[in-house]
């Protein structure tokens, strides 16, 4: 069985972080393991409190999973803030990870902070280089390239300016567009579109998390880097469209339908 990894943060209501990337392994037939940058009190209804994890114990985690097991995808998650970034970075590097995907969490949709506004360069900086998919939706493209994204066209110019801090592929996600939830792919050289049906849900708790988590499983069976995203596409559609109505605000996606 193929292994991917999560360094991501924990959402104590299971809907996001790594408790929803360790969901999305398990459905898209990987063995997930995980390395905790935080932990959140939270629910449906929003962040209460963080404790960031001691930048060591983040290295020990990633030293005591790489020593010991082959690791055929990461996905990374909420990194709260500089020193965790640079660990994360540091143990990527040292021990060669490959298939990363780099979710460049910032801001819940309940509207906390998750990564410090001071650490945003350092993830452009640091993790973005060694991304195998950056996935961005469309604030956080915005805040990385300083851009004011309204149009697909917008999307492209902001997936190439992305791109030049060294991903391999950038898949904009375009589901914070009212008018179009078309997301973009650009590996460097040519533009993908993948559009899917905008779902009548407030139940998306969750959904970057998870797509990301799933382009990682599909990247660690081996799949090429186009289809792992479109086959995640696919399995976050139907999630969505199967979204839970737990809790008393916005509900997580369901990962086993
Ligand atoms: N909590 C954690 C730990 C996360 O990593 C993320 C997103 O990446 C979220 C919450 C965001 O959840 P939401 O989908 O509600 O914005």
């Amino acid at each position: 069985m193929k292994k991917a990894l999560t360094i991501a943060g924990s959402d104590s209501s299971g809907g996001a972080g790594i408790q929803a990337d360790l969901k999305a392994f398990a459905a898209n037939g990987v063995f997930g393991m995980s390395v905790i940058t935080a932990v959140t009190a939270q629910n449906t209804q929003g962040v209460f409190a963080v404790q960031d994890i001691d930048p060591a114990v983040i290295a020990k985690q990633i030293e005591a999973v790489f020593e010991d097991i082959e690791v055929d995808a990461v996905k990374i998650g909420m990194v709260s803030r500089i020193e965790t970034i640079e660990t994360i970075a540091a143990g990527l590097k040292k021990y060669r990870a490959r298939n990363v995907v780099v979710d460049p969490v910032m801001v819940s949709k309940s509207g906390y902070h998750l990564l410090n506004p001071a650490a945003e360069s350092k993830l452009t900086a640091l993790l973005l280089p060694l991304a195998t998919v950056v996935t961005p939706n469309i604030p956080e493209a915005e805040v990385i390239t300083g851009m004011k994204i309204t149009s697909l066209q917008d999307m492209e110019e902001a997936a190439k300016m992305i791109h030049c801090f060294g991903p391999q592929n950038v898949l904009l996600k375009g589901g914070h567009r009212t008018d179009d939830a078309t997301d973009i792919l650009f590996d460097g050289n040519t533009f993908r579109y993948f559009s899917s049906p905008r779902i009548a849900t407030t139940n998306t708790h969750g959904t970057g998390c998870t797509l990301s988590a799933a382009i990682a499983a599909n990247l660690a069976r081996g799949y090429a880097v186009y289809d792992a995203v479109a086959l995640a596409k696919e399995y976050i559609t139907t999630a969505i469209a199967h979204a839970l109505a737990i809790g008393k605000g916005v509900g997580p996606t369901h990962h086993f339908y």
